[in-house]
């Protein structure tokens, strides 16, 4: 059926992304040749569709800089004790241009070449430093790179064949880059070294031969090691966005600062963004800063995409009570079933030639290809980027399983530092929180993380016979990718059932 069909056909029904299956369609190309590039905004494109959520346990500048890296684009969140350290986040991933790798992608001496051949081909990567176990942080034993292998000739020899051996290979410990006063890497001498090296690369080890780091010449970086990098193309530096609350005490003064220090985005973050202040805040915006780009939200009405669009928005930002960690829904019976938020509010956003970004209520890769499906440009994840290594907050462990905490920022943990703004609740004396506070599983880096997501978006694209984001779009709406919603059963069946101590990964 076709989708705007099967939406009349229920109209009334809230439906959300696991009530929703798209039908396969013909392919003629591989998973990895699905491009996932998509419009963010009006005119910030991005090379894969991630955007991390403004949450003060999912975006600091380390998970922004990690994320842009890969392509995608984070949010600041604005639970700082003062604007000024929001704005130091801003810095911190402007002045990111060293190419201090951690947790880079290896392989072991008994790998075959054609694993290298895949890694370059799939993700970009042509530095694949070889460890004795393969691991990212194992012991250190050589560095292959394109140069040293033909994919013709070399397909079945195996990398330590081809390798340049740990021997012949000028290695750094970190201790020996350590900057006294900073007690960080000196990024300046180790670009001075690499340079004299005349390799493409630094190796940085522990003090046992152990690989921490790698670090790739600052202008060689964005293209050999991380060629999807979400970077301003005139300075080169990685693409940043940062929330602002729409209090208008503070509101102004933040963008202001936010301007200053170099953002690339702004948005403009509320639980209910149809609303007489963000209207009037995007207006003011885009009024003063005509070539920022401004999302606006959150809202899940056709109504409400159509206001912010008219004051100017760039892209909007939707979902209400869909998060994993709100209980907005439960306090005011209002919001609404993600699948039909992003549906209606895509169609009445594209009139206006504005993207939509869905916004919570994704846990699994299937999750976002829904949204794009129903016509997102772009997904804004919470609690699927909390769970990673550079995300703010320590690993704890639980019966030997590594967690993070996990807030929602209208939980009674994340108000009291601030956040009661965002819940237009910053004045009331009794408060009810929408969100609450939990833990997540660890997952991994982001440079391991992010990547597998996108292959399990690509591999969902190219069953749909979809090689790009805006050629789904276009197949959706000619009806030549069907859709159907699920019963209760087909919804049990479509999962893991009827077998016992399965393992995911
Ligand atoms: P997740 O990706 O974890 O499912 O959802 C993240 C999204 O939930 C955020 O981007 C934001 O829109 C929303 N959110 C964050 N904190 C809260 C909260 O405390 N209450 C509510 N209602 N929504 C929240």
């Amino acid at each position: 059926m076709k989708l705007a069909a099967l939406f009349e056909k229920f109209a009334g029904m809230g439906m959300t992304y696991d009530d929703l299956l798209f039908l396969p369609s013909y392919a003629d190309f591989a998973p990895d040749e699905v491009d996932l590039g998509c419009q963010l905004t009006r005119k910030l494109r991005l090379e894969i569709p991630i955007v991390s959520s403004p949450m003060d346990t999912v975006t600091n500048a380390r998970l922004a800089i990690a994320l842009a890296l890969q392509g995608g684009l984070g949010i600041l969140h604005y639970n700082y004790r003062s604007i000024e350290d929001q704005i130091e986040e801003i810095r911190k991933v402007k002045r990111f241009k060293n190419g201090l790798v951690s947790h880079p992608v290896t392989l072991s001496p008994d790998d075959f070449i054609d694993e290298a051949v895949k890694i370059r081909h799939e993700r970009g990567y042509s530095l694949i430093p070889i460890t004795e176990d393969g691991s990212s942080v194992g012991k250190l034993v050589g560095l292959l790179t394109q140069n040293d292998y033909s994919r013709a000739f070399h397909r079945g020899s195996k990398v330590f064949e081809r390798m340049v051996p740990v021997e012949k290979l000028k290695i750094f410990t970190r201790s020996e880059l350590i900057d006294p006063s900073s007690h960080d890497i000196d990024m300046d001498r180790a670009n001075q070294l690499l340079l004299e090296s005349h390799r493409p690369v630094l190796l940085l080890t522990d003090d046992d031969g152990h690989l921490e780091y790698l670090v790739t010449r600052s202008d060689l970086e964005k293209r050999e090691t991380f060629p999807r990098a979400a970077t301003d193309p005139r300075t080169q530096s990685l693409l940043v966005g940062a929330a602002v609350e729409t209090y208008p005490e503070t509101a102004r003064e933040r963008l202001d600062a936010l301007v200053k220090a170099g953002v690339d985005l702004v948005v403009f973050d509320t639980s209910q963004g149809y609303s007489k202040f963000e209207i009037d805040l995007v207006r003011h915006a885009k009024r003063t800063y005509p070539d920022l780009q401004v999302i606006a939200g959150n809202v899940v009405t056709a109504a409400g995409v159509r206001a912010l669009c008219e004051a100017g928005a760039d892209g909007i930002r939707v979902g209400m009570g869909s998060g994993s960690i709100c209980t907005t829904q439960d306090v005011g019976c209002v919001g609404r079933a993600q699948g039909a938020a992003v549906y209606h509010c895509a169609r009445e956003a594209r009139r206006h030639g504005v993207p939509i970004l869905a916004d919570g209520g994704v846990s699994r890769t299937g999750h976002i290809v829904c949204a794009l499906g129903l016509g997102a440009s772009c997904v804004m994840m919470g609690s699927m980027l909390a769970c990673t290594e550079e995300a703010p907050g320590e690993v704890e462990y639980d019966g030997g399983v590594r967690m993070k905490s996990y807030r929602g920022m209208g939980s009674m943990d994340a108000m009291k530092a601030g956040s009661a703004v965002r819940y237009s609740l910053q004045k009331q004396i009794v408060r009810v929180p929408e969100g609450v506070s939990g833990r997540v599983m660890v997952r991994g880096p982001i440079s391991q993380w992010v990547p597998y997501l996108m292959a399990g978006v690509r591999q969902g694209l190219q069953k749909l016979g979809a090689q790009s984001i805006s050629g789904y779009h276009t197949l959706v709406e000619k009806g030549e990718i069907g859709v159907e919603m699920k019963t209760a059963a087909a919804r049990q069946e479509g999962t893991v059932h009827d077998v016992y101590g399965f393992k995911e990964i």
